[in-house]
């Protein structure tokens, strides 16, 4: 049967919802962030018209173009990689950014930050199961690396960290996982309370992640359908 993005959106706000209930928390504090890279202009426009203005892009070429392209009230959060050449456009075009796991990205977006008089949310990168294949700082540096940055680089509204679990693996691995979550995101919260965002949870895992208390969801495919 044909779905499109609306009949796509209502299964996953009752899916958002349920897993809400269950975890016993309020749904205002689960923000949905729907993952537009490599879809086509048109299908953030269709879904900017149900009322999603939360879109992330993991290239920075494409964020610009959409950026400029597509309502200027849509919040653009860049969840890819950060390359060097690239922290220009990304501080120009986006409102948000998760995906800091170096310092020397942080610095030279702080820059140019700066100089453009601008502030962005930002998220530290954890590579939780210390995949090769993964960006993403160690665990165990994540607290220590989120307050140097804090106090280094002003322009950089540190807000939480941000997480991309392994999929397609064991119930009681996933579950290792949100539990290894879960206690980093309680010590973070104990040493910086003010970093209370976990963005958390992709098309095949956001109901464990709103039970593991995440705050952002970026959804894609399952939202915005196959790119
Ligand atoms: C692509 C991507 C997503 C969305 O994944 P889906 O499986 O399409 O929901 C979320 N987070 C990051 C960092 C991504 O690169």
């Amino acid at each position: 049967m044909y779905q499109g993005i609306a009949e796509r959106l209502l299964d996953i706000s009752s899916k958002v919802h349920e897993a809400c209930r269950q975890a016993q928390r309020s749904e205002k504090d689960v923000k949905l962030v729907a993952v537009s890279k490599l879809q086509p202009i048109d299908v953030i426009n269709q879904a900017y018209a149900l009322g999603i203005n939360n879109f992330g892009e993991n290239y920075a070429q494409e964020l610009a173009k959409k950026s400029l392209a597509c309502p200027k009230d849509i919040i653009w959060h860049f969840i890819g990689p950060i390359q060097s050449n690239k922290v220009s456009l990304i501080a120009k075009h986006a409102n948000w950014v998760h995906s800091i796991d170096r310092e020397k990205i942080a610095k030279k977006l702080n820059e140019v930050l700066e100089n453009e008089g601008k502030k962005i949310h930002a998220l530290v990168q954890v590579n939780i199961d210390k995949e090769d294949s993964k960006s993403g700082i160690p665990p165990e540096e994540a607290v220590d690396f989120v307050n140097e940055l804090m106090s280094d680089y002003p322009s950089l509204m540190l807000e939480g960290l941000m997480f991309m679990p392994k999929i397609n693996v064991s119930n009681k691995a996933k579950m290792d996982t949100m539990n290894k979550i879960i206690d980093l995101q309680k010590l973070l919260l104990t040493k910086i309370p003010s970093c209370t965002h976990l963005s958390l949870g992709t098309s095949s895992d956001f109901e464990e992640s709103i039970l593991a208390g995440s705050t952002i969801l970026r959804i894609g495919e399952s939202l915005l359908g196959k790119r």
